[in-house]
């Protein structure tokens, strides 16, 4: 059974060899009145908040640290190969969180949330677009940001697994859509397949400011924030009355040893903007009417998803530090087994 293990808790940005690869044995059955199941791991999800799991913290955490010694945990996909458990029978597909490795046995199967039903898409959709990636982008725009027609929405990190996602339903809803990546592969893939209206390549910029006064002169109404520091600095700035921004993530503040300071934070008051953070995991409530909402965009076609993908566990490691250089153009899978 081919492992990724965690070495030990990190300060600064993950290397690769902070995670080895191993070989353990599993038996490929379920004990009698165990209560467990055994998977066979499909499709692994490399997401951001993973970085927060490789350092010991001395306070709680949403997501608890990784164990050092033991296999990396994320979301992804599986097939249940075998059951002890009432709730899940042997060739079921099921979303949630997962191991590290290519087949596991699990007691508490109960973070495996989610039964695949509709297996006309991807699998590995269920790590992205029909994943937490997905519910954020529906959560945090829709939710929280009550859009209107015609409004002006920037989205950073726009062609990320959940900024793709946030673009795409602001042009359904009838909004400008402008977004900063980083690279120009991304801000043109940006334009041409996920249908931005604009796009910027945040690299090539000395002055935020100056290039969101470009893209959006008449003020920003809602912001979707992926990456926080000095972009969240320079939106505060260019906010309207009344304007909501949506905190989904800060990824520019994660392998900081001390996260950088927001200057423009009284512009919240001046301009009555709302802002407001929110945990995807706190809203598995929304996933059926998000479910319903985001199929029959898929089936008609009107939703293009770009994913990022790497095949084995051998590559795995690569992929999730890839994440905090822009190296992934899309949602970042990582293939163990396609069935
Ligand atoms: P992405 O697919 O967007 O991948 C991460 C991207 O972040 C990179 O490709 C890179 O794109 C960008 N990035 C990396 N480092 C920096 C940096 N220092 N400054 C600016 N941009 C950087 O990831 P996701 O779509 O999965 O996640 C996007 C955000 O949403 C993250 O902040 C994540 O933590 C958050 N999130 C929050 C959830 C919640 O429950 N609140 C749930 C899911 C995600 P580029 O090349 O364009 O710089």
């Amino acid at each position: 059974n081919k492992q990724v293990i965690f070495r030990d808790y990190i300060t600064g940005f993950p290397k690769e060899t902070d995670m080895v690869l191993a070989t353990g044995t599993i038996r490929l059955k379920v004990p009698d009145g165990s209560k467990a199941i055994l998977v066979k791991n499909l499709y692994l999800s490399c997401d951001p908040y993973m970085r927060s799991c490789m350092t010991k913290l001395d306070r709680p955490n949403y997501s608890p640290s990784f164990t050092p010694g033991s296999p990396i945990r994320g979301m992804g996909v599986a097939k249940v190969l075998d059951s002890d458990h009432p709730n899940f029978k042997e060739g079921e597909l099921v979303w949630g969180m997962i191991r590290w490795e290519e087949y596991s046995l699990i007691t508490t199967p109960d973070n495996l949330q989610f039964k695949i039903e509709d297996t006309d898409v991807p699998l590995s959709y269920y790590t992205g677009l029909l994943g937490f990636p997905g519910l954020s982008a529906y959560v945090g725009f829709y939710e929280l940001c009550s859009p209107k027609k015609g409004e002006n929405v920037f989205i950073s990190a726009a062609s990320g697994a959940v900024g793709q996602l946030v673009g795409q339903f602001a042009k359904i809803t009838g909004c400008y859509v402008a977004g900063s990546a980083g690279s120009k592969e991304k801000v043109d893939l940006s334009k041409s397949k996920f249908g931005f209206d604009a796009a910027f390549n945040y690299k090539e910029e000395h002055d935020l400011d100056a290039a969101l006064k470009r893209y959006f002169p008449e003020g920003i109404d809602i912001y979707f924030e992926n990456v926080g520091g000095k972009m969240l600095d320079a939106v505060l700035l260019n906010m309207r009355d009344r304007g909501r921004i949506s905190a989904c993530g800060m990824i520019s503040q994660y392998n900081l040893e001390k996260h950088e300071g927001v200057h423009n934070m009284f512009c919240l008051v001046t301009k009555q903007v709302r802002m407001e953070g929110f945990l995807v995991s706190s809203y598995t409530h929304l996933y059926p009417k998000f479910f319903d909402f985001v199929m029959p965009l898929i089936k008609q076609g009107k939703i293009n998803y770009v994913e990022d993908t790497v095949e084995d566990l051998v590559n795995a490691p690569g992929a999730l530090i890839g994440l905090f250089t822009g190296r992934n153009v899309g949602k970042q899978v990582v293939v163990v087994a396609r069935e």
